[in-house]
């Protein structure tokens, strides 16, 4: 913006003031922007319009928490979910246009990739779903559709709108990006200025199995990324080990035991996340008992084990089931 600005002429802290009747204010058009002068105004609307993501369909679970069905400016759909507990309000965001890393347990990866979603696309999920539910957000989840580490520049571009003080004020502290494992993702936000949480889903402690359910894994061996996930640890912020429960893939005690003697020495979060099943896949959540004995296995080690509560199932707002809602 700080560009466009300088090329018409305008005294360059014109641009903040704009970028937060946008972004903070939720400003529709130039008209409102009471602090700029009525010419100015005037000259911007011949210029511009403000336009933003369209809300095509919003779906409520019983537990509070609601989806978002977006439509884009060239037609396309992404899904982005507000979960709210306690004081804390949370949303999961879309990063992509579908998903190009195929992971065979996940719904988004039936839609196939159309593209990467635009800086202003990123944060405007926020920006809308802050103004319709009234709230004002506290964490950030880059868990939606998409591998947000496809999309680096893109996502470090909205990380400076989602955190500006005049933007949406939303501390990179509390943002999470998380991805399927991409050694050279990991590499680059370990020497960016970037101070966000990284979350890595792990999933399958046995490579043969993680690179038959999670294709990415043949080009980045489980070796490489707990690497750089140490090296992350103990340079930016403790790392969560994202790993989805799933009936007779990766629910066995031998598994726990492969998944804590993999970990050894990385000072981590396990967020054990029970499958949210897709009407359009084979698999399924383990039940409640091979859950407890896995989790309380777990609890047993140094790592601080959390297990996700299932959120949003019954409108497949849970993590893995996001399609855009245009699955046939
Ligand atoms: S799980 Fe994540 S990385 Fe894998 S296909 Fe789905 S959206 Fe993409």
């Amino acid at each position: 913006m700080n560009t466009v600005i300088a090329d018409l002429g305008i005294e360059p802290y014109r641009s903040q003031q704009i970028f937060q009747w946008i972004w903070q204010k939720n400003a529709a058009d130039f008209s409102v922007m009471t602090n700029i002068s009525k010419e100015l105004r005037k000259s911007l609307s011949e210029k511009f319009t403000i336009s933003g993501l369209k809300i095509e369909k919003k779906l409520s679970a019983k537990d509070g928490s609601e989806k978002f069905l977006f439509r884009l400016e060239d037609n396309n759909f992404v899904e982005a979910v507000f979960i709210p507990e306690g004081k804390r309000k949370t949303i999961c965001v879309s990063t992509q246009v579908g998903c190009p890393l195929a992971c065979k347990f996940c719904a988004t990866a039936l839609m196939g990739f159309a593209r990467n979603m635009k800086a202003y696309e990123i944060a405007d999920e926020i920006r809308i779903i802050q103004r319709e539910k009234k709230v004002k957000i506290t964490n950030l989840v880059f868990m939606g559709m998409g591998e947000p580490l496809l999309n680096l520049k893109e996502v470090a571009e909205a990380m400076d709108i989602i955190s500006s003080s005049v933007g949406l004020s939303i501390s990179q502290k509390r943002t999470t990006i998380s991805t399927a494992g991409l050694v050279d993702g990991l590499d680059y936000l370990l020497t960016s200025p970037l101070k966000v949480k990284l979350a890595i889903s792990l999933n399958f402690p046995n490579e043969k199995v993680r690179k038959k359910m999670m294709p990415v894994a043949k080009q980045n061996p489980i070796k490489e990324i707990l690497k750089l996930a140490r090296e992350y640890s103990h340079t930016k912020n403790m790392v969560t080990f994202e790993y989805v429960l799933i009936d007779n893939l990766n629910d066995r005690l031998k598994d726990a035991q492969n998944l804590l003697k993999l970990l050894k020495g990385i000072p981590s979060k396990i967020n054990l996340i029970p499958y949210n099943p897709h009407p359009t896949l084979p698999y399924k959540s383990p039940s409640q008992e091979k859950i407890k004995k896995f989790h309380q296995y777990l609890l047993l080690s140094k790592h601080t084990i959390t297990l996700r509560k299932s959120r949003g199932r019954e409108i497949l707002a849970g993590c893995g089931q996001l399609a855009g809602g245009v699955i046939k």
